[in-house]
């Protein structure tokens, strides 16, 4: 693997931070040091929003012909292309990410969205209101601005396009702080950047820590919205921050989402379905489906099924194509992982599968867990875990169902495997959660909104629609026709 970038990109140019300080982006699965990255401090914060402004209010970008941006996003998008292995490969080295799914889903899916983005450009409408003879009242979208993208690191790679691609297309310019656990891809997207040809201080990416470069980020005056992903507790903390500002916020944030299971169901497609929703980047992932709610009837028989497939998980060398899971992103996770568990325990769930984890250096491996009798007081039902936990509760009928999956304060996503397509449906409009899947669903799709309820946070990520409403500001411009003059004050 060729070096990474170490620097932070602002206004098309690699410079050091302000400070001199590095910091070092560390393999979670050997505990070597990939490199040692810039830390953006307060100043490099300050530089960064202000080419962003500058790259705003006086550039070409937000005036330019709007087929001529999604053309640059459209090379963007073959750029990318052009590095898929290098791209999956970085992820995979930075958080233990198995290169089957780094190479198989997160490079592609980034490429897909830019180049879904690219479409968007030349069809930002407005609207007419024409009911009054003597007036035309006209809504207008126009771009908002700066906008600071913070991301997390658990798809480092397609967090950053998620946020860039419609920012972008809507003809914004933006600062996008990547985890510093994991700022490798988002730097070399900032190098792409440069070589297709975007103009100055339209993608900045600045590498920080959350308490430094972030929450100089949210508080800056050049920022017009705020589009965060990451914890609620994170996000809680950065809406006290970004009030003051009256900025717009966008938040997606985290998940633990419920898998109702009905007896009419495919068994071998739920299984497989249940195991990869939960274990996939070892349950690295905001729509982990961590609660399987299980008729009593299908009970045992599921759950043994379940158990089987899991053990035949192949763990290990996240490079390695043969690898299903690697490891958690840093040990400081992984702990926060062995804590839940261990409270679990303590609180009566009874744990059905677990370890022994792989010994590695720097202690980032986490095996498989299912947790039986899990009830919904408990923290394994409430509290999101981000690690391979599966929680199972039993329900008697479709009510307690229902009741059992809205107990809880995420509301993201949450599944419904049933052959009744009439059930489902109905369930679909009871459940509190901004994406039902049904049977499965059938995979992501960019062009899709991506909704949150509760405290799975607010605002609109992708949709092609919703990205213009999100990230441009809407205007009406009254123009009057009459040829009277004012009745007032004559
Ligand atoms: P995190 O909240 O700890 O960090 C996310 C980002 O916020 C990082 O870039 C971090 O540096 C920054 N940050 C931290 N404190 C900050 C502060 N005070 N001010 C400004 N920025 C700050 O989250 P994480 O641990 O990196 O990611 C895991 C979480 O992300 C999980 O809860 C997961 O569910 C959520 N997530 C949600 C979605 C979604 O679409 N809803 C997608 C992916 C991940």
């Amino acid at each position: 693997m060729a070096s990474w970038p170490n620097q932070l990109f602002i206004d098309n140019k690699w410079i050091d931070g302000a400070s001199g300080k590095t910091w070092s982006v560390v393999n979670p699965a050997t505990g070597e040091t990939l490199a040692n990255v810039a830390l953006a401090e307060a100043a490099d914060v300050d530089r960064a929003v202000t080419a962003a402004r500058r790259a705003f209010d006086e550039g070409e970008w937000r005036r330019m012909d709007p087929l001529h941006r999604g053309r640059l996003l459209y090379k963007f998008a073959e750029r990318i292309r052009a590095s898929l292995d290098d791209l999956a490969m970085t992820d995979t080295l930075n958080i233990g990410k198995p290169i089957r799914d780094t190479r198989g889903w997160d490079a592609p899916v980034s490429a897909d969205l830019f180049e879904t983005y690219a479409g968007l450009p030349d069809k930002i409408h407005g609207k007419c209101y024409s009911s009054f003879a003597d007036n035309m009242t006209m809504q207008v979208r126009e771009p908002m601005g700066v906008i600071a993208a913070i991301t997390p690191w658990n798809y480092p790679l397609t967090n950053a396009a998620i946020k860039l691609a419609p920012i972008l297309a809507t003809g914004n310019t933006v600062v996008l702080k990547p985890s510093e656990v994991s700022p490798l891809t988002a730097l070399m997207l900032g190098q792409m950047a440069l070589e297709v040809g975007f103009p100055p201080g339209v993608i900045n990416v600045i590498h920080g820590t959350g308490a430094e470069a972030g929450a100089a980020l949210i508080k800056h005056p050049g920022v017009d919205k705020i589009t965060f992903t990451g914890r609620y507790e994170t996000g809680a903390q950065m809406l006290e921050a970004a009030k003051s500002g009256m900025k717009g916020v966008l938040m997606e944030l985290g998940g633990k989402t419920p898998t109702l299971v009905f007896p009419d169901a495919p068994l071998e497609n739920v299984v497989n379905a249940v195991v990869t929703g939960v274990f996939i980047n070892l349950g690295q992932v905001c729509v982990a489906g961590s609660r399987l709610l299980v008729h009593e009837s299908q009970h045992d028989e599921l759950l043994e099924r379940i158990i089987a497939k899991a053990k035949g998980l192949r763990q290990g060398d996240p490079t390695d194509p043969n690898t299903q899971l690697g490891c958690l992103a840093t040990p400081l996770h992984c702990q926060s992982v062995v804590k839940r568990v261990e409270q679990g325990k303590k609180e009566g769930a009874k744990c059905v599968l677990s370890g022994p984890a792989l010994k590695s250096e720097a202690d980032c491996f986490f095996a498989p867990t299912i947790f039986d009798q899990v009830t919904p007081n408990m923290t394994l039902a409430r509290e999101e875990v981000f690690g391979p936990v599966l929680s199972v509760l039993t329900y008697r009928n479709e009510d307690e169902a229902v009741r059992m999956a809205n107990d809880c304060d995420f509301g993201l996503m949450a599944n419904i495997w049933s052959a009744d397509g009439t059930r489902a449906l109905r369930l679909a409009r009871q459940l509190k959660a901004g994406k039902i899947a049904i049977n499965g669903g059938g995979g992501f799709r960019g062009s899709s909104p991506v909704y949150g309820f509760k405290r799975s946070g607010f605002g609109t990520e992708l949709g092609y629609e919703e990205a213009a409403n999100e990230y441009c500001h809407t205007k009406v411009i009254l123009y009057s026709m009459s040829t009277e003059k004012s009745p007032w004050p004559e």
